[in-house]
């Protein structure tokens, strides 16, 4: 083993830093080095170090046996229950939950090691309809599911996992040492079984012992009315399943909408720009608006400024886990023909010649009076 780096070093705090202080400084840290956040290069190692330092400091008496002899008081603590890596399911998180949630790293012990399944991540894309009313979909995804054949046991039909021999069942081996302080129990994962206890010697052909065979899974999802692009929806338990008998992991399904053609989406508001005639504008009309679910005739009055604001109410994107919808914003814009035909030229011309000159409204729109609204 390479030389390690002083404990209290590793987690930056001082010789005589409090039981409290030590805890806070690892919390932090762990977070920071959390391989599932941080992907720089050693960074297993790093978050490996941290967990051990914080094992040995967090315990009194291994503290005190720290102190006194240094890493040859504590030999062999820091490893126990860190091997496998990551992914085995157990190490990093099994030991961060307990420093977190008040189990404290010691409290593994006699623990039988079962390793969960892995969470699986789907990407759906639905339409901005159904986005809009929810719908319920099919998914069909490759995942890992319990071996009908041997039960999840991993051990082949008429034979059965055995007691391991090694640990006698308790997944942990124990080396009790007589140290100055007294009696000293090291406790590691038992290295015959994995920790797990128990030792299959006829695997299963169909899954070779993993108890756990590669299959394609079908679910309905339901996805809620009002989500939007980005969220996930969590399924517990459809994560693949554990090896010989571990638990599930869960299903994450990562929704993405498709966007509407004519609509834009913030949140529950919907935004329309609708281009209108300067003789729609001026007169009135009725128009119709797309919405999500078809168009809607709605009134534009007469003298409608361009860059006016007219909304139906309740038209928008249902509250997600909520009740009612946001509204459907309609943003008029005049719009002055490019290329007018001869009879449209004349009859601007007359238009021009008796209209009077143009005045910005009081309180309308005006780009000048919304900046000064907006500086003000
Ligand atoms: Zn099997």
């Amino acid at each position: 083993m390479a030389v390690k780096r002083d404990y209290y070093e590793v987690l930056g705090v001082p010789r005589d830093a409090s039981d409290e202080e030590i805890k806070r400084s690892y919390r932090r840290a762990a977070q920071r080095h959390h391989p599932d956040i941080d992907s720089s290069d050693g960074a297993e190692q790093r978050f490996k170090e941290l967990n051990e330092a914080y094992r040995v400091l967090s315990d009194r008496q291994r503290r005190t046996a720290y102190d006194m002899f240094g890493h040859s008081g504590v030999d062999g603590v820091g490893a126990g229950g860190f091997e496998g890596g990551f992914g085995g399911g157990f190490g990093p998180f099994g030991d961060i939950f307990d420093a977190f949630f008040g189990g404290s790293p010691a409290g593994t012990r006699g623990r039988r090691r079962v390793v969960a399944g892995a969470d699986l991540r789907y990407d759906l894309t639905i339409e901005f309809s159904e986005a809009v009313s929810g719908v319920t979909r099919e998914i069909s995804f490759p995942t890992l599911v319990r071996c009908r054949v041997c039960e999840g046991t991993g051990a082949e039909p008429g034979s059965e996992p055995e007691k391991c021999p090694e640990c006698n069942g308790t997944g942990e081996k124990r080396r009790v040492s007589q140290t100055i302080l007294g009696q000293m129990v090291n406790i590691t994962a038992c290295p015959r079984c994995n920790g797990e206890g128990r030792v299959i010697s006829k695997p299963c052909t169909t899954c070779k012992g993993e108890g756990r065979v590669r299959e394609q899974r079908t679910i309905q999802v339901e996805v809620p009315s009002g989500i939007d692009s980005g969220q996930r929806i969590a399924i517990e338990g459809q994560g693949e399943d554990g090896p010989r008998g571990g638990p599930p992991g869960d299903l994450y399904v990562a929704v993405t909408v498709r966007e509407h053609p004519d609509l834009l989406r913030r949140g529950t508001e919907l935004f329309y720009e609708l281009p209108v005639t300067f003789p729609q504008a001026a007169l009135g009309a009725t128009v119709e608006i797309p919405t999500v679910e078809g168009t809607e005739p709605m009134e534009i009055p007469a003298g409608t400024q361009s860059g006016t604001e007219l909304r139906l109410r309740g038209r928008g994107v249902p509250r997600l886990q909520g009740t009612g919808r946001g509204d459907l914003h309609v943003i008029v814009t005049v719009v002055v023909p490019p290329k007018p035909s001869k009879r449209e030229r004349d009859l601007l011309q007359e238009l021009r010649d008796v209209g009077a000159p143009a005045v910005l409204p009081k309180g309308g729109p005006g780009l000048v009076d919304r900046l000064r609204d907006l500086f003000s």
